[in-house]
């Protein structure tokens, strides 16, 4: 409900400013803007960080390096210039060579420590005390600043700075899909409060860089990660939200905030619940469209998927429904074992039918310990035993959750759930997938999903038969 009253606002405001309602505002507006702007551009004063550092924070940590670092070395004298700052670089051949490299134009990979060859980023700082310089020489700084400042997306700002940029360094003017910032030294707070009490034990780490996106913006820690292992991450992470929210139907226009531990943090407790020793995620809708994904090896990005299929089905409020209760010692904003059901199913389908070959066999060996790429059968398969094994031996995730929260008797109190037998991921992919291959389409479904009522007329039988019809036919199917 938050969720759509914020739209609501949303929309409202949009109309608003189409409208234009005020002139007045606006100027006031600008006035304001240009006040926060003088001060950011002014807040040298801090001994403990140097200027460029000083800048980025003051300006919410919303100025790329390239501008941050550029603003500090134009604000010197020319004679105070660090050594290392080239006044007359020639630009156009420092981009040319960049280029042929198959490297990014100024942009602030090139200030990311390790990101690119140290020989090669050498000259990016008087590349962008040149460009700064250049920006204030014609007069369109402050207002490129500003826009970094106050577009909401940043997007309008990137286009802005590319087409500045080619016409300074020459070639064309592109925006690259994805856009690299650099975080400096800082802690990034927001990990910390991702994590909030859900997430104890993860202390927060320092990310250095942040990845913009037209889906997401994504904040990696920096243990283990190379230039190529996070374009491949991003890579596979844009491919997997497209797919859940194609297959969702719906496609949001805020962008996810993902944030990605690699590995040294593979041990983690979670309200202590549970330790997860491999590559795992969690949807936090509590902090605003949030993935946290943790342990996650170069390789194995597509458990993105799962946190996607989340994320999407809260935004698009088909989240909250009536087909599961959400049980109190969930956590806060938790899903029913129905919708994990449902992201099961979407993560392996987006597995076997669109993820690139290097990752997909990967995956197979990492889960599936099978030296080919996991066909849809091998899910299946593999979905149905394990629903059919917890079945058999009372080890739902619903009932090991009851043991650890000390319950007396896990079993008997996990029963007196309403459909207890679907409380577990694989018991409720499981179930989806017998509704969806076995007894009609994924129309069919998606109504019985927002509704859970709508079973007998959908299908003819009623919940508890249905479950029952599921069981027997888990338990006789034949296994390839
Ligand atoms: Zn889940």
């Amino acid at each position: 409900m938050v969720k759509m009253k914020k739209h609501t606002v949303f929309i409202l405001i949009i109309l608003m400013t189409i409208a234009g309602c005020s002139s007045n505002i606006d100027s006031e507006d600008k006035n304001q803007q240009s006040d926060k702007y003088e001060e950011v551009v002014n807040s040298t004063e801090d001994d403990n960080l140097h200027t460029g550092l000083n800048i980025f924070i003051e300006s919410s940590r919303r100025f790329p390096a390239w501008l941050s670092v550029g603003k500090e070395l134009f604000m010197l004298d020319s004679d105070e210039l660090p050594n290392n700052i080239d006044r007359d670089i020639d630009v156009a051949e420092w981009y040319e060579n960049v280029v042929s490299k198959g490297l990014p134009s100024l942009c602030d990979e090139w200030f990311i420590p390790g990101f690119i060859e140290d020989n090669l980023s050498e000259h990016a700082h008087s590349i962008a005390y040149a460009f700064v310089k250049h920006l204030n020489d014609i007069g369109h700084l402050d207002e490129l600043a500003l826009m970094y400042l106050y577009d909401e997306t940043l997007w309008d700002a990137e286009r802005t700075r590319a087409s500045l940029w080619a016409d300074f360094a020459g070639g064309v003017s592109t925006v690259s899909k994805t856009v690299f910032q650099y975080y400096f030294e800082e802690v990034f707070d927001d990990i910390h409060l991702a994590g909030g009490n859900h997430v104890d034990d993860l202390d927060p780490v320092p990310i250095k860089l942040t990845a913009l996106t037209q889906q997401a913006q994504y904040y990696f820690s920096t243990s283990s990660w190379t230039r190529e292992s996070i374009e491949h991450y991003i890579e596979v992470s844009e491919e997997a939200i497209t797919f859940a929210g194609d297959f969702l139907n719906y496609h949001h226009d805020e962008p996810l905030k993902i944030i990605v531990y690699a590995p040294p943090h593979s041990l983690i407790e979670i309200d202590g619940w549970a330790t997860f020793p491999a590559t795992g995620g969690r949807y936090l809708c509590d902090v605003g469209a949030t993935i946290i994904m943790w342990c996650v090896p170069e390789q194995g990005p597509s458990a993105i998927t799962h946190e996607a299929a989340h994320a999407i089905l809260d935004l698009s409020s088909m989240r909250h429904n009536n087909n599961f209760p959400i049980m109190e010692w969930m956590s806060d904003c938790g899903s029913g074992y129905f919708e994990e059901g449902l992201c099961v199913v979407i993560e392996n389908l987006f597995i076997t039918e669109t993820l690139n070959e290097q990752y997909a066999l990967t995956f197979s060996q990492l889960y599936f310990g099978l030296n080919k790429r996991v066909t849809w059968d091998d899910v299946v398969n593999r979905v149905n035993s394990n629903a059919k094994w917890e079945l058999d031996n009372d080890n739902l995730i619903s009932i090991i959750t009851m043991e650890n929260l000390g319950y007396e008797n896990p079993a008997q109190a996990a029963k007196d759930l309403p459909y207890w037998e679907l409380q577990s991921y694989d018991t409720a992919a499981s179930f989806i997938l017998y509704l969806t291959e076995e007894k009609g389409t994924w129309d069919d479904f998606f109504q019985v999903f927002a509704d859970i009522n709508l079973m007998e007329e959908i299908y003819g039988v009623g919940m508890e038969g249905i479950i029952a019809e599921w069981r027997e036919f888990i338990r006789v199917r034949p296994t390839s």
